[in-house]
């Protein structure tokens, strides 16, 4: 494996009876990179996603994270490796304030959440690095408000920085502008770019403005298998792309 390939999947198949949701499918991710998975409706994104994040379990295939084996590693395992994705470990918590989920994020990351209820001296230890959390996503004026009572833009934008409180090496982001109107998209776009330095990111998503203004590699999927793989351009540029999105 290159020193540059951060993930490797090499022919990862997921069959649900009889039915080859994932067949075969070859992903080399790019340190660095912003990796988007694309498709249209049922090509399998979220099969491959949720193989690649360990919420389901291939039928075969391998994946490496840095050279390792991971393909039979549960979700704890690979966000301790450094692999970690959003909307999942980093569940918002709605009844507490915007820098009270930080902070639990945070005493995760030392692996023991609930000491967090017990000691305030340990709470005021993690106010520097959450207030550097809250400022990188732009929710700093937020501390005080209740999760729950945030805009749903500004929820995920919290989402994500109760995963960065993690450190991960590398974000899983299963689409990151769902549901989100257009100021949403930009903010969220360009809080991704900001946290992507020095990361690497693979994300699902639909908004195709987006992945092609934010992502430097691009994997089609089609009915389980790769389709193409590139730049935006090469890969909007080309037929089999062009013909599987306007085939659905
Ligand atoms: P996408 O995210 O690209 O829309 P999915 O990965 O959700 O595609 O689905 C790919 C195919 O696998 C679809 O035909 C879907 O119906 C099927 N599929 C997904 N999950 C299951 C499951 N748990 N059981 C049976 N079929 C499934």
């Amino acid at each position: 494996m290159k020193p540059d390939i951060v993930l490797l999947a090499s022919g990862l198949t997921k069959q649900f009876g009889g039915f080859t949701a994932v067949g075969g499918v070859d992903l080399q991710v790019r340190r660095g990179s912003i990796h988007a998975l694309i498709g249209p409706n049922g090509a399998g994104k979220t099969t491959c996603f949720n193989l690649l994040t360990k919420f389901l379990i291939p039928t075969s295939g391998t994946i490496l994270f840095n050279g390792k084996d991971i393909t039979r590693d549960n979700a704890s395992e690979i966000a301790r490796k450094g692999l970690v994705r959003s909307f999942q470990i980093s569940a918002v918590f709605p009844k507490l304030t915007v820098q009270n989920n930080v902070r639990i994020a945070l005493q995760r990351k030392g692996g023991d959440s609930f000491d967090f209820w017990r000691s305030s001296s340990v709470l005021r230890k993690l106010d520097g690095q959450v207030e550097q959390l809250l400022e990188a996503v732009g929710l700093s004026s937020f501390r005080h408000i209740l999760a729950g009572e945030l805009s749903y833009g500004r929820k995920r934008a919290l989402e994500i920085a109760t995963t960065l409180a993690l450190d991960p090496e590398m974000m899983l982001l299963d689409e990151p502008m769902a549901g989100m109107g257009r100021e949403d998209v930009e903010r969220i776009a360009s809080l991704i770019r900001r946290v992507s330095a020095g990361r690497t990111i693979l994300m699902v998503e639909h908004n195709l403005s987006v992945v092609s203004s934010l992502c430097d590699r691009i994997t089609v999927l089609a009915r389980g298998k790769v389709l193409a793989e590139g730049d935006y351009a090469t890969v909007s540029g080309n037929p089999l792309v062009v013909e599987a999105y306007i085939g659905t």
